[in-house]
Order: C-alpha cells, then sequence, then structure tokens
C-alpha cells in the first residue's frame, strides 16, 4: 500500500479554512481531481454513526463534506452522499432523511452541492481477496459508483478503540447487516479482518480523515468533542490510522486493525512506515486523550507475559467492561434491542434491560443509544489488573 500521507493544519470549520487545508493536504495525491473526473459519479462515504448536531462530533462535518463536494463537482463530477447509519437504524429513506437533517447535510443538497442518496437496495459481492468476509452485502450507491472518496472522523470507539479510515468503510454494509458480522465475529481481532476486508474491497480513491473537532471519551456516539484542528489525507487507509493512532497515543499493537493489518503483512501498520508531508506526527501527539473504559480490556492481562490468554479467557466476564442500562436516562426506544446481534436486549415497562449471560461484549448497544442511557461499567478485576494505553 501507498505509505504517504499529508496533514493539513484546520483551526476552525470555516469554509475558506476548510477548503485551502483540504487542497493541501490533497495535493500530493493529485487532489480531488484525480479522482473526480468529468462525468463520473463520486460517492463521498461520510461517517454517518446517526442524524447528531454537527457541534457533537459524531459525523463528518456538513462544512468539510462542502468543501469536498465543491471541489468534485468543480472537477466535472458529481458528487452523492451516502452511508449506512450505524448499529440500531434500519436503512430506510425515512432514517436516512433524518439523519441528514441532523447532522447538517441538507442544506448542501438544497444548494445543488451535492446529491443525498435515498437509494435502499444493496447487492452481493464476492471478495476472494478477503480473508475473512468473501461475500458480503454492500449499498447499491457504493456499488455503482465510479469512485468513493472516504471521508471519515477521528473518534473513540467502545469495540475497536478508535474510528478512523478503515472503521468507517463498514458502513457501506447495509443497515442490519453489521451488528450480524459482530455476532459472528466476537472478538475484536476477528472483526478487525472483516474490517479491513470491507475496506480493501471497496478501495476508495482516497481516504480524507476530519480531525477539526474529534471526538474522545466513549465514541463512537457519545464521547466529547475535542480540538485536534487537523486534515489527514492518504490514499492508504491504514496511512490515515496509523496517524491517528499516533496522534491519539494509541500503540499500533493495541490498535485492532494495525494488528490485523501487522498479521497480514500489509504495510504500513507502524508510524516508522509512513512518509508524512506536513507537521511531524510527534508535534501533533494530543497528551491526555480520554478513552472509553473499554480500551483497558486490550491492556488486560498483557503485563504477565505468555499467561495472558489464557487468565482472560478465565476471567473473560471480569475482565470486560459491562454494558449497564441506566434506567433514569431510558426512554425505552429500544434501539439497543435492534442493535444488540444475539438477542441480549429487552424492553419491559418502557425500559431497556441486558441479560448478562447472553452478552458478548461488542457494544453496538452503547454506540445505538442516543441517550446516554447505556453505560460501560469496569468490574473490580478489570480495574485491578487494567494498564492505560
Ligand atoms: S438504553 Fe433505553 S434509551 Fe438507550 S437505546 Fe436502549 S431503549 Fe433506547
Ligand atoms: S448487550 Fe452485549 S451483545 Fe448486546 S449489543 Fe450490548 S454489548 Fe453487544
Amino acid at each position: 500500500m501507498d505509505n504517504r500521507l499529508a496533514i493539513s493544519r484546520c483551526p476552525s470549520y470555516g469554509d475558506a479554512e476548510v477548503r485551502r487545508a483540504l487542497e493541501k493536504a490533497t495535493a500530493p495525491f493529485g487532489g480531488l481531481a484525480a479522482a473526480a473526473k468529468p462525468g463520473r459519479r463520486v460517492v463521498l462515504k461520510v461517517n454517518l454513526l446517526r442524524g447528531a448536531p454537527p457541534a457533537r462530533a459524531v459525523t463528518t462535518h456538513p462544512a468539510v463534506v462542502r468543501a469536498v463536494a465543491s471541489a468534485v463537482r468543480e472537477a466535472g463530477a458529481t458528487p452523492v452522499l451516502a452511508d449506512s447509519p450505524g448499529a440500531g437504524l434500519p436503512h430506510t429513506e425515512r432514517t436516512l432523511r433524518r439523519c441528514y437533517r441532523r447532522s447538517g447535510y441538507l442544506p448542501l443538497a438544497e444548494e445543488g452541492l451535492l446529491e443525498l442518496n435515498y437509494d435502499t437496495s444493496s447487492a452481493e459481492v464476492h471478495f476472494d481477496a478477503g480473508r475473512v468476509a468473501k461475500k458480503f452485502n454492500v449499498i447499491a450507491p457504493v456499488g455503482e459508483a465510479d469512485a468513493v472518496l472516504n471521508l471519515c472522523k477521528l473518534k473513540t470507539h467502545a469495540f475497536t478503540l478508535l474510528t478512523g479510515a478503515v472503521k468507517n468503510l463498514f458502513g457501506v454494509l447495509p443497515g442490519y447487516d453489521k451488528p450480524a458480522y459482530h455476532a459472528r465475529m466476537r472478538d475484536v481481532d476477528h472483526f478487525a479482518d472483516v474490517l479491513l476486508d470491507v475496506a480493501l474491497f471497496v478501495k476508495p480513491a482516497l481516504h480524507v480523515m476530519e480531525a477539526v473537532e474529534a471526538m474522545e471519551g466513549n465514541g463512537p456516539g457519545l464521547g466529547d468533542p475535542r480540538k485536534v484542528g487537523l486534515i489527514l489525507a492518504g490514499t492508504s487507509a491504514l496511512a490515515v490510522d496509523v496517524a491517528a493512532g499516533a496522534i491519539t497515543g494509541l500503540a499500533p499493537d493495541q490498535h485492532p486493525v494495525l494488528r490485523a493489518a501487522a498479521r497480514r503483512g500489509l504495510e504500513p501498520n507502524r508510524p516508522e512506515h509512513l512518509e508524512v508531508t506536513g507537521p511531524a506526527l510527534k508535534e501533533l501527539r494530543q497528551e491526555g486523550w480520554r478513552w472509553p473504559p473499554t480500551v483497558i480490556t486490550e491492556g488486560g492481562f498483557s503485563r504477565v507475559g505468555p499467561l495472558q490468554g489464557i487468565l482472560t479467557a478465565l476471567f473473560r466476564n471480569g475482565l470486560s467492561v459491562q454494558p449497564r442500562v441506566r434506567r433514569d436516562e431510558c426512554t425505552g426506544c429500544g434501539r439497543c434491542r435492534e442493535a444488540c446481534p444475539v438477542g441480549a436486549v429487552g424492553v419491559i415497562g418502557e425500559k431497556s434491560y441486558i441479560e448478562e449471560r447472553l452478552c458478548i461484549r461488542c457494544y453496538c448497544c452503547h454506540e445505538a443509544c442516543a441517550y446516554d442511557a447505556v453505560e460501560l461499567h469496569r468490574p473490580l478485576l478489570h480495574r485491578l489488573v487494567g494498564g492505560k494505553v
């Protein structure tokens, strides 16, 4: 893969500032026009976890989408914004309309800058080169696109620790196909293999990571915005994710996607593999980055060497963070129940509950809840043995 990565500072979401930063970051790769040839339909694959106001840092900011769409249109191509929202949401026209409205994308379409996708069909694709996912469904606009631009956002993630360029592409799977993969690939390393397969299949022309206001803490939906002031670009999703790890302080061997890449011998999977244009990664390190409590799971018994696997298996429940419903916050909306891949969540009397013995700790319920009603609880053993990133 291409080891090059470009980084540009972008202190705010002002239109001129974003456009300038985007042009600078994409210049080493021929700019956005390289993918946006006249007459092409170019899909802008945003992060549309769910509809959320841009200030919450849940979705790719509309100012970044605006700048990319403008550049694509000026190059003579048609930009089409598309994604299948995250866990717990059905892939329907109604859902898309609501998510677009809340995320600030509707005005872009009303101005004629881009098309918003409402086609909720999908098609099965075959990917013989996949390690785990050799056959899966892909939403129609992506399957039919002439080119895809991956417009991801830098955020923490309760299960995969970070969501970046590789993870963002998992959104090309329609609706409930996503939690179904969680049910089949219960451990994060297997799941990361699926993510890598999907990303290798989609093969966007360019990856742009929006980290002007990133998300730390309880991501991907309920964390806190954190000003990072950067836009990153590369033709390799791994290059972007390596940089995201370096900026936030997540070591490559703690980053499930980079571990999956390393197992396959795919580079870049470490910062030393990168050829960076722009500020050096060490200058950009965000001190005191806050992680979801689950990040410590990856440390687990790592300090006890070869016994790590045995002890982790023996004390799995005590060592893993438990999702718990905060009944006072719960509205009984049922999104967590829809998101749970193994039927561990129920709703009775407008309050949800979790059957712990069924729970596989995928944290889809946490991702799905827009009301901060699913907390991530660290058991005592987890707190005792857990190391810090
Ligand atoms: S915990 Fe309650 S509020 Fe949150 S998604 Fe589940 S049912 Fe809805
Ligand atoms: S209850 Fe457990 S298995 Fe179900 S979504 Fe939540 S974390 Fe995943």
